[in-house]
């Protein structure tokens, strides 16, 4: 997810378990329409094996990657395409956002030996990291990698004070911003969430994912960028960008009332409405 500024590294344990992905099978997606469900899912993770130190193992550079491939993990033949993939990936969630990185990105791709296969962004040292095992399709690590890019570029187009970001706002512009790579042949989180909504299975926009359900974090993903969607599509992207530096971490905690004119409340009622008269 985010990255950890001003933090000790003893410090970085404990904050990190709000802040990292997991991409799981697809039986624990709530979605009613199981042959659209994604290819990965988010939930939290323990950070035991997120690598701050000195990265080991090969090194691949491309346009703005530095990418190190820890042993086993990815086949030596398909580095270099995968290498491209990842490139690929951070322009097409560049163009997503409208913006790209101010300096080169190191990408890690470590093992997981479990293969619970999880990522995070360090955005202050411009490292994002996917940790993922031999066994699972690697474009399942590239997934991840580019929701952990949008997290990168987040912070190069809006500065640290993102790092105090609405969580609904933070992980909804990763998720939205990685685009194809989550959403599993759909068109938009609008149409991957209407099924939920309809269904009355959806959650608050303004909850917390910490104690909960794998399900429900994947459900508040995806909830969280649609919601970016409708904010960007019915207001417009100036009034998103200037929504989006003003939160303090807590879900909900952005100054909707004094950019939009109307509480989080009523912007989700209107969402909720969107969605579910999604065409
Ligand atoms: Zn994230």
């Amino acid at each position: 997810m985010i990255s950890l500024p001003h933090i000790s590294r003893a410090a970085i344990g404990p904050t990190l378990l709000g802040v990292l992905i997991v991409a799981l099978a697809l039986l624990v997606h709530p979605a009613p329409r199981p042959s659209l469900a994604p290819a990965s899912v988010v939930a939290e993770v323990a950070p035991a094996q997120t690598t701050t130190g000195p990265l080991q193992g090969t090194s691949i550079t491309v346009q703005w990657l530095d990418i190190v491939i820890a042993e086993d993990v990815i086949p030596p033949a398909d580095q270099q395409a995968f290498a491209n993939e990842l490139e690929q990936a951070l322009t097409y969630v560049s163009s997503r956002l409208g913006s790209g990185p101010s300096e080169r990105i190191t990408a890690y791709v470590g093992l997981e030996a479990s293969c619970g296969i999880h990522g995070v962004a360090y955005t202050n040292e411009r490292m994002v990291q996917v940790y993922t095992c031999s066994s699972l399709p690697r474009g399942r690590a590239v997934n991840i990698l580019a929701h952990e890019f949008v997290h990168q570029l987040a912070q190069d187009r809006y500065g640290e004070r993102h790092l105090q970001g609405d969580l609904i706002l933070l992980e909804g512009l990763a998720t939205w911003g990685a685009g194809s790579y989550w959403l599993s042949g759909e068109e938009s989180f609008r149409a991957f969430v209407m099924p939920w909504l309809a269904a009355g299975t959806s959650l608050p926009l303004a909850t917390s994912y910490v104690g909960r359900p794998i399900g429900d974090m994947n459900t508040l993903y995806y909830q969280w960028a649609s919601f970016v969607e409708f904010l960007m599509q019915v207001y417009g992207r100036e009034r998103f960008d200037a929504l989006y530096v003003t939160g303090s971490s807590d879900p909900g905690s952005a100054d909707y009332q004094g950019v939009y004119g109307k509480p989080l409340a009523e912007l989700e009622q209107e969402w909720r409405a969107w969605v579910i008269t999604s065409p």
